[in-house]
């Protein structure tokens, strides 16, 4: 097959890996920077260009888009799928992730387990949404923050407060997230491919820190998560629609709790934690669903 990794950093340990992986079972891999692919789309007749030539003639593509050029990115994966390409993760799927207000609500429609979660737009309801969600400590978030920046714990009202205040001044879309105390700054990455939970790892955030982001110092380890937690992690990707994903669950006293679908993971932390060879599965995926025009939404929405 002929699959494209579109990502902007072909050194980054994911799209290494998955590089070596698709070669490795005779596949012909390419790395597509997607900020340097631009569209005709006047025509009946879907293409990309790419460096001053059209792209043509791939099976598959691994979106691996970054929060910074989601717009962008999820643009270019919807030209894919016009022109029948099939595509790992779907635009829409991606862009449902990335927005976290959107996500909670499409989990919350199907019941799935989530902190209390609160929005707002004018400073006058910051007291009564606090009150809604169970009021402080509570975790302060930006829709569209990654790797835990973004996300502030304010332990008092007066705290909660201001930070929402300057936020909103800022003009900045947050959310009020009710804090799983409980959970002690640990969470639980489930890696998703298909509809199996094919590796799962626990991330412990650093002293005095309740991020348990790698990226914020978090350790991660080998964890063995519970049936319950297992179809909380599948439920959650095919309410988003993504095929591969890593959805980070709290372990709250009422049980799971969804916190984000991440739609491009990282593979290092969870390859290293699980010794799993992600990658391969991946490819595998594709081999066997991959076909022309087996995209659900053909770029529609
Ligand atoms: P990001 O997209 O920046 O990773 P997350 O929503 O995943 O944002 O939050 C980052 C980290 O903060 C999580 O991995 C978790 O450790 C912690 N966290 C987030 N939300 C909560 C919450 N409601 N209660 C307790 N801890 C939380
Ligand atoms: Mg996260």
């Amino acid at each position: 097959m002929r699959i494209a990794v579109l990502s902007r950093n072909p050194k980054l340990y994911s799209t290494r890996r998955l590089v070596e992986a698709a070669r490795k079972r005779g596949h012909e891999v390419r790395v597509i920077n997607v900020l340097r692919c631009y569209m005709d789309i006047t025509s009946n007749n879907p293409t990309i260009h790419y460096k001053g030539t059209e792209l043509s003639g791939f099976d598959a593509i691994i979106p691996r888009i970054g929060a910074s050029v989601t717009f962008y990115g999820t643009a270019i994966v919807r030209q894919f799928e016009m022109m029948k390409v099939f595509s790992v993760n779907e635009s829409v799927a991606i862009a449902r992730a990335r927005d976290k207000l959107r996500c909670m609500q499409l989990l919350s429609r199907r019941g799935i387990g989530m902190p209390a979660t609160g929005f707002a737009h004018s400073p006058d309801d910051i007291d009564d949404l606090l009150h809604e969600v169970g009021g402080p400590p509570v975790v302060i978030k930006l829709l569209e923050g990654t790797q835990g920046l973004g996300v502030v714990l304010a332990e008092t009202k007066q705290a909660a407060e201001s930070v929402i205040q300057a936020f909103m001044d800022l003009d900045a879309n947050i959310l009020v997230q009710e804090f799983i105390k409980e959970a002690k700054g640990a969470d639980i990455r489930c890696l998703v491919v298909g509809d199996r939970v094919v590796a799962a790892m626990e991330r412990r955030a650093a002293q005095g820190e309740v991020r348990s982001n790698l990226h914020r110092g978090g350790s991660a380890q080998l964890v063995k998560i519970t049936p319950a937690e297992r179809r909380t992690a599948i439920r959650a990707a095919q309410t988003i629609g993504l095929n591969v994903c890593g959805v980070d669950i709290l372990r709250a006293h009422r049980g799971p709790v969804v916190i984000e679908v991440n739609s491009s993971p990282g593979l290092r932390g969870i390859e290293q934690a699980t010794g799993k060879d992600i990658a391969k599965m991946i490819i595998e995926f594709i081999e066997n669903n991959a076909r022309p025009g087996r995209t659900r939404t053909r770029g529609r929405g």
